[in-house]
């Protein structure tokens, strides 16, 4: 099989590959990128099927005072809205609203929930659980909890590492792009190289130089960035040969996919459900309940988002879309009776379908109790940095965000960079590496 030929090889193009290609070429090397899809964007996904835009992945630009796809948005032109100003909360109390009193103390047992779990991460040491950490028997707990654990990290409590969750940064402000993320990563990946519908079957890393092969042929390339999800990886979506080393293999394993669903309920009528724009709704939790938490009318839109994570969001997903949009819908049953059924059309739903996707095979990864370093070794460079893995689930303490996976991206290219060019003889500084 003949094969093209180019410095970098990027497999995918997702936030860490769009980023990896913009930084090779920025640095002069010839890059090719192969996705898979026949869309760039990967977990990132602007939806127009309501007829405004809605992200079916990434929705918020976290920690955006660091966040680097803030000013490239804005240099573009790309209208950002701080979510923060704007947030407002609903909160269904078992038979009522919460009244100013309880939602005040829901914001202080907020506080008091994540001081809890710092101060137990101390006295538990390391190897522990998330859901070990998290107060219990206190009136709010299991909604804090369920908020951290299924809604924010994709997975239940109990299955995410203590140390990984603490180590995650997903301060404020929190940006909302006018026009979505998924579009976002579209500006941004315009005129690179990206070959489209074209997944890469097989990696050969053990000569000089790296080989993919897939439907579309074969490429071979100086080094490779490969910036398929962990989840992808672990359940063997690309042939390494020589195989992945151990503990490499054994990091993406340790590192299993959570799942986010979203849902978009179209407004039926005039009727606003009582939300101003960008509120959210949701209700109090007991333990082991799971519920589906709403943001309503983002930028005054006429469509409110539900999200599901965890286990909720696996089930949902096996049993289909229907299954999703009937959930959101007894959800809000519960708190508008009725009502919430003449406001919502189900029929124009739109669901998100990140568990089936084979491409992604969920939505983010959190570490397994006990596995916290698997980050780090999942980002370590192997054969002698031919071929390096980046994306989310490689960042240290931006993991499961665009930003991680952007910065990633960006950073290995930079080393692949490094490592060229040593080996051309004509080593120059190339800034730091990667986080
Ligand atoms: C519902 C949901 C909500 C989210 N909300 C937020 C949020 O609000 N803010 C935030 O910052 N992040 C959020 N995220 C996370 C964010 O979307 C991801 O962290 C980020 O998009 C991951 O980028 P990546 O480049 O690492 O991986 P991906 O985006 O998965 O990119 C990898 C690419 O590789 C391709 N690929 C897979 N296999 C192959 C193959 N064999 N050959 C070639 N190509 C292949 C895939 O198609 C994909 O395009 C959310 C994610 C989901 C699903």
């Amino acid at each position: 099989m003949s094969s093209a030929e180019c410095d970098l090889l990027v497999v995918g193009a997702g936030a860490a590959g769009i980023a990896a290609a913009r930084e090779a070429r920025a640095l002069g090397l010839s890059v090719r990128v192969l996705e898979a899809r026949g869309r760039v964007g990967g977990r990132a996904l602007t939806d127009h099927s309501l007829g405004v835009p809605m992200d079916l992945g990434a929705t918020w630009l976290h920690a955006a005072q660091s966040n680097p796809l803030v000013p490239l948005a804005a240099a573009r032109g790309l209208g950002l809205f701080d979510h923060d100003t704007a947030r407002t909360s609903r909160v269904w109390v078992g038979d009522h609203w919460a009244a100013e009193a309880e939602a005040a103390d829901y914001g202080r047992a907020e506080r008091a929930w994540g001081l809890a779990v710092r101060l137990a991460a101390a006295r538990l040491g390391p190897g522990a659980s998330l859901g070990e950490a998290a107060p219990r028997g206190g009136f709010w707990d299991a909604t804090l909890t369920h908020w951290e654990g299924p809604v924010i990290a994709a997975a239940e409590a109990a299955a995410i590492d203590l140390e990984d969750y603490l180590s995650t940064l997903l301060s404020g402000p929190n940006l909302l792009p006018h026009d979505g993320c998924g579009h976002l990563l579209e500006v941004l990946a315009e005129g690179l190289p990206i070959t489209l519908s074209a997944p890469v079957d097989r990696i050969d890393w053990g000569g000089a130089r790296v080989r993919a092969e897939g439907a579309f042929g074969a490429l071979e390339a100086g080094a490779a960035v490969v910036t398929v999800s962990a989840g992808v990886l672990a359940g063997g979506g690309i042939r390494f040969s020589p195989a992945l080393p151990p503990a490499v293999e054994q990091a993406a394993h340790d590192l299993p996919m959570g799942l986010l669903n979203k849902v978009g309920l179209p407004a039926a009528g005039e009727d606003r459900l009582d939300v101003p724009a960008f509120g959210g709704i949701e209700r109090r939790l007991e333990e082991g309940e799971r519920a589906m938490t709403f943001v309503a009318w983002p930028f005054g839109r006429g469509h409110l988002e539900g999200f599901a994570g965890g286990d909720l969001a696996w089930e949902l997903s096996r049993a289909g879309e229907a299954a999703t949009v009937d959930f959101a819908l007894a959800e809000l049953r519960r708190m508008y009776g009725a009502r919430a059924d003449r406001a919502l059309r189900r029929d124009r739903a739109v669901v998100s379908g990140w568990g089936a996707d084979p491409w992604s095979r969920g939505a983010y990864a959190a570490a397994r109790p006990g596995r916290a370093g698997a980050r780090r070794a999942l980002s370590v460079p192997v054969g002698g940095g031919r071929l390096r893995l980046a994306g989310e689930a490689c960042h240290a303490t931006l993991a499961g965000t665009l930003a991680g996976a952007w910065l990633s991206g960006a950073g290995a290219a930079m080393e692949a960079a490094a490592l060229l060019r040593n080996r051309a003889g004509t080593a120059q500084p190339v800034p730091g590496p990667r986080a």
